[in-house]
């Protein structure tokens, strides 16, 4: 539970309690010696009193001048204010000579009694006992002091608690600059920068860590704003890096599924759409076909015109079967050498016949053209159809293979034409 109260408090419990005990040893201490020294000091002038009055009053006696005593007591009453009661007695007890203050005569005056002064009156001379002398003295005076003391004690404690008050306010202001600067620094967010504080003018402890809190912050400020920067940096870095590597990988997913010189697709991406046609196909039971054309006599080509002469009649005709396919379905791929492939979803033998004489007018209007300057003859293709509606008891190799068959049919009676494998 201790631990829970705030220091402040702490402080002020400590300092509260510590002065209370301080000040309440200190006036107990003083209030005794005080009203001590008082009794003690009232006790010899009473015993002072006695000592004076009965060595006279046994002279009296003993010369016989009993009256004279009375006179005497008379006025030692009068000169004594604080005596309320003196009384005279032979040895036989009777009374000689008594007084009592008529305001005090109510009030008990027994002996033992601080204020009660007793003694016997012995003859100097012979030593003869001729009777006892009792005095009590006011306490008045002794009330006096108790009520002095305890006004001065209230006077203390009530300045001591004054000062108290005054100080826990001053501890209180001084601690108030702390709590407002450790709830700042508590609500401090350096991404927002919103620590409120100022400087402090202050120049004691106070001032100094206010004052090194804020250096602290000014530096975790610009720490945090070189490390934004740098983040800012390194996100744009990022994003430039990650674009290039997309466009990177765009790059080389086109390179590996296209052919270099035809830039038409190659026979690895082939394979894979043929399968997804195929796989398309089944799925909505439409018919599909397969191309394969192959450029005749292409040797020939090449070995008149040349080799790089051959590569541009590829490009030519690449580009002619590109042209020719409509739809967005349609794919065309460089098979090998001089070789084509077509896929066709959703397409017949029909659909495929009528591409292929596409192709095969496109390719005769060429006629005689021109590679890199040099003037080629006319060229022809052959072409083998395949079309099927794929089922699960049939593979897309045998689609190919059974085009192939009708290609090679084309080439073995005479070239330049369409064969249809049924
Ligand atoms: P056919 O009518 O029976 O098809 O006869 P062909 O001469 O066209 O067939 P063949 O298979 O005998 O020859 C094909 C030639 O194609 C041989 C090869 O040098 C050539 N060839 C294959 N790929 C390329 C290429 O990328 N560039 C060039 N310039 N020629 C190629
Ligand atoms: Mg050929
Ligand atoms: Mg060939």
């Amino acid at each position: 539970m201790i631990r829970s109260l705030s220091i402040e408090l702490k402080i002020i419990i400590g300092i509260i309690l510590f002065t209370i005990l301080i000040v309440s040893a200190e006036r107990y201490q003083l209030s005794d010696n005080i009203v001590n020294q008082f009794i003690k000091s009232k006790k010899s002038k009473n015993n002072l009193l006695i000592d004076t009055i009965s060595p006279i009053i046994a002279l009296n006696i003993s010369l016989g001048l009993e009256d004279a005593n009375e006179e005497y007591l008379n006025q030692i009453v009068k000169q004594n204010d604080d005596l309320e009661f003196l009384e005279l007695k032979n040895v036989n007890k009777d009374i000689i000579y008594t007084y009592i203050k008529e305001s005090t005569k109510h009030l008990k005056k027994e002996e033992g009694d601080t204020n009660f002064c007793s003694k016997n009156i012995i003859d100097p001379i012979s030593g003869e006992n001729f009777g006892f002398i009792d005095l009590y003295f006011s306490d008045k005076e002794l009330i006096e002091v108790h009520q002095k003391n305890t006004d001065t004690t209230i006077s203390i404690f009530l300045i001591t608690f004054i000062l108290l008050f005054l100080f826990i306010f001053l501890i209180k202001r001084e601690l108030k600059d702390l709590k407002v600067l450790s709830r700042d620094v508590l609500a401090y967010d350096p991404k927002l920068n919103n620590l409120s504080l100022r400087e402090s003018k202050r120049s004691d402890e106070i001032g100094v860590i206010h004052n090194a809190i804020m250096s602290m912050v000014e530096r975790i400020d610009l720490h945090s704003k070189d490390l934004d920067a740098i983040n800012h940096s390194l996100e744009d870095k990022v994003k430039e890096r990650t674009k290039e590597l997309e466009a990177v990988n765009e790059k080389l997913k086109a390179l590996s599924i296209t052919d270099a010189l035809t830039q038409l697709y190659n026979r690895r991406y082939f394979e894979q759409h043929l399968k997804d046609t195929w796989d398309m196909a089944q799925r909505k039971n439409v018919d599909m076909s397969i191309i394969m054309c192959d450029i005749d006599y292409f040797k020939h080509v090449n070995d008149t015109y040349g080799h790089a002469a051959g590569d541009i009649v590829l490009k030519i005709v690449a580009n002619v079967m590109k042209t020719s396919i409509k739809r967005s379905t349609d794919f065309v791929a460089r098979y090998g050498g001089e070789e084509f492939i077509i896929v066709l979803y959703d397409t017949n033998t029909n659909g495929a016949h009528e591409l292929c004489t596409t192709i095969q007018k496109g390719i005769k209007s060429l006629g005689n053209f021109e590679a890199h300057g040099i003037k080629i003859r006319p060229i022809t293709m052959s072409f083998g159809v395949s079309s099927i509606i794929p089922d699960t008891g049939n593979i897309p190799s045998n689609l190919v293979k059974s085009a192939d068959f009708a290609l090679y049919q084309a080439k073995q009676s005479g070239r330049d034409r369409i064969i249809i494998d049924d």
